[in-house]
């Protein structure tokens, strides 16, 4: 809503230039300026305040994390040996299950506070189970056909605009695309918008090819189609002229498996040759339960190709199958560290919840907790660009409610 406000100057600006000249416009500018210095002063001046107050607010038992750290004017260090190593983005939350019922928002939004998870995406989940099936995990139904639906979409935003949770970040992201009919995105874009305008800044996250699936009557997206998808592909690039930038797309797309690991590598090469300027999240980088012993020195190898040819590529750090499969093993630990490390810039942290309401938040924070062990290994400069939220800052160009840019706190000397 904010850029609505600065177009709006623009626009009365050019008015403005039009009816007096330039120098009225000047003028106008200048005046603004000094209300943003002294916005800006008034920050400043109050975000202390603002922290102690809401650390006070914060639920029992919560951990010191708070908004008011990632504003303009909080000048405090962040002290790695006595905060959390967990991250304060998830990138990766679908607030919506496969089938049957979700945590309700207000008690996520709860948990997500206590344990100061505070910039979060909003997924629904891609592909559902029919509502008549009585099914609410895709392993525990083989042979039922999952189907992308946009109904999660829109319980995600109605909920979010009711119960509109304090305390927290909350992106809202386009989930219902299936990329083997891309015919259908487009319309379904469009109908997102008319009902919630500019409130979806985010797709994802949505299936390339994953494995699992397969015995829910699902296929690898034949790679021909990827061509079809040059219409919606180029208005999440050019959204600029709505609130939401470049839309960034997540993408779930398997390496491989364990008997060829690089089988799928072919279909995310041909997106990012096709897309090369569309800001696309490859999540878990590649890995899932069928691919548990791909070679690190390889898998990074490949990575740091694509990540030199296609500089708006990111990956996400997502699913606790990283850490069980991978970073657990130290000789294979230090190789990711190694590469993070070099690409800091380009990961995105997050946990692969599922917020199916027969979990609760012990099941949310052991997520939390595992996905985010290996910002432990990281070095300072890694852990504020992951785990402190810039590259998510940064991707989205993310503000508060004051228009100013969120901002990750330096780490402690
Ligand atoms: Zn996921």
């Amino acid at each position: 809503m904010k850029k609505f406000t600065k177009n709006k100057f623009y626009l009365s600006c050019f008015s403005l230039a039009m009816a007096v000249g330039l120098g009225g416009c000047m003028s106008v500018q200048q005046k603004e300026m000094k209300q943003q210095l002294q916005k800006i002063k008034e920050q400043v001046n109050n975000i202390q305040q603002q922290v102690n107050q809401e650390q006070q607010e914060l639920p029992y038992g919560g951990n010191k994390r708070t908004l008011g750290m990632f504003k303009v004017g909080y000048d405090q260090c962040y002290d790695r040996s006595i905060m959390p190593h967990t991250s304060v983005v998830d990138a990766h939350n679908h607030f919506q299950p496969f089938g049957g019922n979700a945590i309700p928002l207000v008690e996520m939004a709860e948990y997500l506070r206590k344990l100061g998870v505070l910039f979060v995406n909003v997924y629904g989940i891609g592909q559902t189970l029919p509502i008549d099936s009585g099914c609410e995990y895709y392993l525990d139904c083989k042979d039922t056909a999952v189907i992308p639906s946009i109904r999660n979409d829109f319980r995600n935003a109605s909920n979010y605009l009711q119960y509109e949770p304090k305390g927290v970040h909350l992106t809202l992201s386009m989930s219902f695309p299936d990329l083997a009919v891309p015919e259908e995105i487009m319309p379904q874009i469009n109908l997102l918008d008319r009902e919630y305008p500019g409130q979806f800044t985010w797709m994802g996250e949505v299936n390339l090819v994953k494995q699992a699936l397969f015995n829910n009557d699902v296929v690898a997206t034949p790679i021909e189609i990827i061509d079809q998808w040059s219409d919606f592909m180029q208005r999440l690039r050019e959204d600029e002229k709505t609130p939401r930038g470049n839309i960034p797309i997540a993408i779930h797309s398997d390496f491989g498996n364990n008997d060829e690991p690089e089988k799928y590598l072919p279909l995310m090469e041909r997106v990012l040759e096709l897309y090369p300027d569309n800001k696309i999240v490859w999540v878990h980088m590649g890995l899932s339960k069928e691919l548990t012993n791909m070679d690190p020195k390889r898998h990074i190898e490949i990575l740091t190709r694509l990540l030199d040819t296609y500089p708006h590529l990111m990956l996400d750090l997502s699913w606790r199958v990283l850490w069980d499969s991978y970073f657990y093993d130290e000789e294979i630990r230090r190789q990711y560290v190694a590469f993070i490390n070099q690409y800091s810039t380009r990961f995105l942290p997050g946990t692969d919840f599922v917020a199916l309401d027969k979990k609760d938040f012990d099941d949310y924070k052991d997520d939390v907790n595992v996905t985010g062990l290996i910002n432990k290994y990281l070095d300072d400069k890694a852990f504020r660009n992951i785990a402190l939220g810039k590259n998510y800052f940064d991707l989205l160009d993310l503000k508060d409610s004051n228009g100013f840019n969120y901002i990750a706190p330096k780490i402690c000397e």
